[in-house]
């Protein structure tokens, strides 16, 4: 059971920031722009409501940049440090957070993983968690917010 708010952060500490709730659910994406991006295996992706998440102090820069092959992305990150912090949903009233960034991540263990045809090799994915080949369509992704409910006490967040 995890305690709430929950906070965190960019690298440098420039940029903090808070969580109200535990979010409506949490994947893992293996994607190569992911990989790319984070400089690692995979993203730990929060999907929330933008009315849960605060900025405590600092403020995120944005960028929004179009990709060699199109495809344009954006996302929030510290101007100073450069860490990634927030990234749009399709959805306009969520936001992806990234979940590294929180201080405490014990409590974060994805209810599935995303493009996990471009997955690092070596990496033993659990067994009780979704997989999908390529991306997730929207009825996948509620029955990622079902399983995550599931994982979530649910008294604990309605404030
Ligand atoms: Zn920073
Ligand atoms: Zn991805």
């Amino acid at each position: 059971m995890i305690a709430l708010p929950q906070h965190g952060g960019c690298l440098c500490g420039e940029i903090r920031y808070r969580v109200s709730d535990a979010g409506l659910t949490l994947y893992a994406c293996h994607c190569t722009d992911c990989q790319r991006q984070s400089g690692s295996a995979f993203s730990l992706s929060l999907l929330m409501r933008r009315s849960s998440v605060s900025i405590e102090s600092g403020q995120p820069a944005e960028y929004s940049i179009t990709l060699p092959d199109g495809r344009r992305k954006s996302s929030q990150h510290c101007s100073l440090c450069c860490t990634r912090m927030f990234s749009p949903s399709r959805a306009p009233e969520l936001v992806i957070v990234e979940a590294a960034s929180l201080d405490d991540t014990s409590w974060l263990r994805p209810v599935a993983h995303i493009w996990t045809r471009s997955a690092q090799p070596w990496l033993q994915l659990p067994d009780d968690a979704l997989q999908f080949d390529q991306r997730a369509k929207p009825d996948d992704i509620l029955s990622f917010i079902d399983l995550w409910n599931e994982g979530q006490p649910r008294s604990s967040g309605g404030g």
